[in-house]
């Protein structure tokens, strides 16, 4: 599946520390398959790749995150831009509000119109009517009146007529009498495009001027659901897509082709048959789900957040003249702990999560190294080496821990400027590299 292929589309960029021409290209195409398996179609696979790659060669990779996840980041912001970046809403200010459904059989309009119907009276506070004018399926004015029923929303029905438009026209003149402020006109379908049905529902539009016209798709038609939206835009220029029946294990690879391919927002999406299994569309949701990777993407944002790029190169400035004092360690632990809880954190790294499950980790760690590093006077936190024998005894008192605490704490902190020195001067480092195994 495509979670699988981006994971090896990432294992290329896995333990390198930059994004470069030869390793982000590799990637590109991989991830390029793998989103045309998951229905998204060539041009748009094709552009999206080429955009991800251009942003991606000029982006600095942060110490905290690896280009693996960074790329991810970046893919998911340019898939959420590119299926319209924001939720696009209805319509709802004339009243009543029109609203035509539209959509092959089988689709899910029936079971979107009542779903839309429940979601407008308990979300909105809406008035709705329904109107059912699909004539050709016997069962199908039957099927709408359950599901009114269900929802608490009266149906409008003419069993006896053969005529969607009237039928339609009655609805509304209906709604207006009653005090309905929405109106939803459910329907006929066919199985496949045809000539009678789309000048049917073109007469029906142009009969009641539909403030919203709302096209209906089954997602896991995968490409065919791309050329049925684009036929029905050509002949209705619609006003926004549900796609439905995304409780499966489609990934949803079809809502970024048909927004490319229409340019028209996505509304809502189905998850299933009940009358409550209808969502808002959320671009980066969607985002998250066709790289079947989302708490990725939240990690990267709150590393992204927390870490302060002027701060960082100031510290590497203090580095490199060997400046680095306990103030800094004391900021970089500050660093840590803003960007949440440890074990959260931690858990988000993919493969990480499970092994998380049972291991505790508190942000109390740093508790007693915090204490010590306060019980400090200024001086000694700008010259470490000040701290003698008889100053790591007076620490110690003063933070409520022992002397073999402090020197711990002295000894890492040593450590680690050592390893900071040799970091910053190439020359060393290179030297370190050729002696490692
Ligand atoms: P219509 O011909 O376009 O009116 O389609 P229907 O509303 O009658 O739906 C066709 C079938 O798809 C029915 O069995 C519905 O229960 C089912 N269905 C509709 N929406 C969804 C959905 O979001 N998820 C699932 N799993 N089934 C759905
Ligand atoms: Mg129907």
């Amino acid at each position: 599946n495509l979670s699988d292929k981006l994971d090896r589309a990432f294992k290329v960029l896995k333990g390198q520390g930059s994004i470069t021409e030869i390793n982000v290209a590799e990637t590109m195409k991989e991830i390029r398959k793998a989103l045309l398996d998951a229905d998204v179609n060539y041009k748009t696979a094709k552009t999206f790749t080429d955009d991800v790659r251009t942003k991606a060669l000029g982006e600095n990779v942060l110490t905290s995150i690896s280009p693996g996840q960074l790329l991810t980041k970046l893919m998911n912001d340019e898939l959420t831009a590119l299926m319209g970046g924001t939720t696009a809403e209805l319509d709802l200010k004339p009243s009543p509000t029109i609203i035509l459904i539209a959509g092959l059989n089988g689709a899910g309009k029936t079971t979107f119109t009542g779903k839309l119907a429940n979601y407008l009276k308990t979300q909105k506070g809406k008035k709705p009517l329904l109107v059912a004018d699909d004539i050709y399926r016997p069962a199908a004015i039957t099927q709408l009146q359950v599901l009114g029923e269900q929802v608490g929303i009266p149906v409008y029905a003419n069993p006896e007529s053969k005529d969607p438009i009237a039928i339609a026209r009655e609805g509304i003149a209906q709604a207006k009498q009653n005090g309905n402020n929405v109106v939803i006109i459910d329907t006929a379908g066919r199985l496949s495009i045809d000539e009678a049905m789309m000048v049917e529902i073109e007469q029906v539009k142009a009969a009641v001027n539909p403030h919203e016209i709302l096209f209906v798709v089954d997602a896991m038609t995968g490409q065919d659901a791309v050329n049925t939206a684009k036929v029905f835009n050509d002949r209705l220029d619609f006003t926004g897509v549900v796609l439905t029946k995304l409780d499966g294990d489609t990934r949803g690879g079809a809502a970024l082709s048909i927004k490319s391919v229409v340019n028209k927002p996505i509304k809502f999406i189905g998850t299933g048959e009940k009358m409550e299994a209808l969502d808002v569309f959320h671009p980066d949701r969607m985002a998250s789900r066709i790289l079947g990777m989302g708490d990725v993407v939240s990690l990267v944002e709150r590393a992204q957040q927390q870490f302060d790029e002027k701060e960082a190169a100031e510290l590497q400035k203090k580095i490199r003249k060997n400046k680095f004092d306990f103030n800094d360690f004391y900021s970089q632990i500050q660093q840590i702990k803003k960007m949440g809880n440890m074990k959260d954190l931690m858990g988000m790294i993919p493969g990480v999560g499970k092994m998380m499950k049972d291991v505790e980790v508190s942000d109390d760690a740093f508790k007693g190294i915090e204490a010590i590093i306060q019980s400090m006077t200024p001086k000694e936190k700008e010259n470490p080496d000040l701290i003698n024998p008889s100053r790591r005894n007076r620490i110690a008192k003063g933070s409520g821990t022992d002397l073999q605490e402090v020197n711990r704490l002295m000894k890492q902190f040593e450590d680690m400027r050592k390893v900071m020195k040799q970091m910053s001067n190439p020359a060393a480092m290179a030297n370190m590299m050729r002696r490692m195994p």
